[in-house]
């Protein structure tokens, strides 16, 4: 089996495992607790919290753990809303963004915020003269992601920071789940960073939000106390513990696994650029983790199941989208609903070796070629 789906789930990485189940194992006391095994844990969750801190370069008080990605973006937009309803009830979002924020801001808009969508230019980025233009007296919030899930377009977060930054109303939220690892981005001058450690070979079953000092949100979860005041529930000794060493690991390996990754990606698309009826979807600013490409005549979920039938696992877009839709974010990049319906995404990984892309190149011709044959016949029958 060739795994090429790692911009949905990476396998968990050994050592970070092993981080959980021993940490797990050991501290089992509540870390609420005030007795000395209680306290014991809290120093642990203290000591991986600033772990943290010191790989993001930021404030340990800024770190806020939630069950994973959706959650943090639900936070983010829910709690930014909720606290800031009496400054505004404007907010902006990219149409690349996951429908973790899509659906956060639908279900404020039953509430009567105001939600408007930036549109991307030809080269993927979000159109800043369209934000500026958006923005307005009540705007309180905009979330960008960083990189999106299916085309891998890497935005300019420091410029987009910057410009919101003259908008004291303003909070900058940024989706980071395709980024950490796998991109340098300054995220001094935003607000609100979502991360996922899923996807950069850590668990699932956590996320982080990052939320700086000068920010405040209303909590979505209440309950009891926990690391802070923003999200009840007792804190998960092995999972923040795995996180951060995930993510201390993942931001060290980054450069080497960029540029493994880049070789990779380079060899594949070249390949692929042969082939007259395929479209390379991505974009000179996307990151060579994703690959996104459409094969004319064919629909995604085809291809994608005849893809696993030779033991070739890919996605046809981002694995929490409706399964039969078309693809939300090459449709916004193109414009072109063939290529929209056509998509499929190909994830790589530091893991994958030259031998797996051999085989994988392999099987993709013969499965193109089978589908070209199929396609010729039904022609044939349909004229006779
Ligand atoms: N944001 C993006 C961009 C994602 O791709 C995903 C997961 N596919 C999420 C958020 C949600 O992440 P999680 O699984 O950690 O809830």
């Amino acid at each position: 089996m060739i795994y090429l789906d790692y911009a949905a789930n990476c396998p968990v990485d050994e050592e970070v495992l092993n981080c959980f189940y021993n940490t797990t194992k050991k501290y089992y006391a509540n870390p609420n607790s005030i007795h000395y095994l209680g306290q014991e844990v809290k120093r642990i969750i203290d000591d991986a919290t600033k772990n943290i801190a010191n790989s993001l370069n930021i404030l340990p008080e800024e770190v806020i753990y939630t069950s994973g990605a959706t959650e943090a973006n639900n936070l983010a937009i829910k709690g930014i809303a909720k606290r800031y309803k009496s400054i505004g009830k404007h907010i902006i979002v990219s149409t690349l963004e996951h429908t973790s924020v899509i659906a956060s801001c639908s279900s404020l808009q039953e509430e009567g915020f105001d939600i408007d969508v930036l549109p991307v230019d030809q080269n993927g980025y979000i159109d800043i003269d369209a934000l500026k233009k958006m923005l307005r007296n009540d705007t309180i919030l905009v979330s960008i992601c960083s990189v999106d899930s299916e085309l891998g377009v890497r935005q300019p977060i420091e410029q987009i920071a910057k410009l919101l930054k003259t908008y004291p109303n303003v909070h900058f939220h940024s989706d980071a789940t395709h980024a950490i690892g796998k991109v340098n981005i300054d995220y001094t001058n935003v607000d609100l960073i979502t991360i996922s450690p899923h996807k950069f070979y850590g668990l699932t079953g956590i996320g982080l939000l990052i939320k700086k000092k000068n920010t405040d949100v209303r909590p979505i979860i209440n309950g009891g106390r926990s690391t802070t005041v923003y999200r009840s529930g007792t804190p998960e000794v092995g999972n923040i513990c795995a996180a951060s060493f995930a993510l201390e690991k993942a931001i060290k390996e980054q450069e080497t696994h960029f540029q493994y990754v880049k070789r990779i990606y380079t060899t594949v698309v070249e390949k692929l650029q042969e082939y007259p009826n395929i479209h390379i979807n991505n974009v000179d600013a996307s990151i060579p983790f994703t690959l996104n490409i459409s094969i004319n005549g064919i629909k995604s979920n085809d291809f994608v199941k005849l893809l696993e039938e030779n033991d070739i696992i890919v996605s046809a877009k981002t694995s929490c989208c409706p399964i039969d839709s078309p693809s939300k974010l090459v449709y916004a990049l193109t414009k072109d609903k063939k290529l929209a319906a056509t998509a499929i995404r190909i994830s790589f990984s530091h893991l994958t070796t030259d031998d797996e892309i051999e085989k994988f190149l392999d099987l993709f011709d013969k499965c193109i070629k089978e589908v070209e044959h199929d396609e010729k016949n039904i022609r044939t029958t349909s004229r006779n």
